[in-house]
């Protein structure tokens, strides 16, 4: 699945919002947000302007796809699975994204970001349920279980995001173990994703 590869700090400072995807970097002064705080480009400084309806709606989705490192289709696609899921349709867009396992082996502090954890998941280190799987968009289950591989145990980029995220916690829809797997225990909630965005605006700009 193709993905962004270009700078990622500035995917931030077009947002004017940190988006978290360099790890611990964001929560240094390094941080372009905190040095640089306008929308990159030559009249980056004289562009940020009141949004209104449509400009709005469509920062909200182009920040929650970057937050989660999804493009437009296949973010299309999530939300008409949503569309069709019983429940809040801005809501299940969320805990579709929030499922997918490069999320939740960073969610579980074995990558400081998540995409370190799309890179960790494509490099064969984790298994759900005992068994390999290597495809970041893999959606987890209540039950599942997410575990380090055994040859990946001593894996130096997941012990070191292990010891850096010690502070961070674990969502309560998590249950972390403590050292190297981690059991899918529910469907996060809207509280438990804990993401300053409004999904409701994405629901009206699909729905045009
Ligand atoms: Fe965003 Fe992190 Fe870069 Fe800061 S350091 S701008 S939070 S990616």
């Amino acid at each position: 699945m193709a993905r962004y590869i270009g700078p990622a700090c500035r995917l931030c400072r077009r947002e004017a919002m940190k988006l978290f995807l360099k790890g611990e970097r964001c929560y240094t002064e390094k941080c372009a947000i905190e040095k640089r705080n306008f929308i990159p480009g030559q009249h980056g400084k004289a562009r940020r302007q009141k949004m209104a309806g449509y400009g709005i709606q469509l920062r909200e989705k182009q920040k929650v796809k970057r937050i989660y490192g999804v493009l437009e289709d296949q973010f299309r696609r999530y939300f008409e699975k949503a569309e069709r899921t019983k429940g809040i349709t801005g809501e299940t867009l969320l805990q579709l994204l929030e499922r997918r396992l490069d999320n939740v082996v960073y969610r579980l502090g074995f990558a400081t970001s998540r995409p370190q954890g799309r890179q960790l998941v494509r490099h064969g280190h984790f298994t759900v349920n005992g068994r390999k799987v290597d495809i970041p968009s893999f959606s987890v289950k209540p039950g599942d279980v997410v575990g380090i591989r055994a040859s990946s145990r001593k894996n130096a980029v997941i012990l070191h995001a292990l010891e850096e995220v010690k502070g961070r916690g674990v969502p309560e829809w998590l249950k972390f173990d403590g050292e190297a797997a981690g059991a899918i225990g529910s469907i996060p909630t809207r509280e438990q994703i804990n993401l300053p965005v409004q999904e409701q605006l994405i629901v009206e700009l699909y729905s045009k």
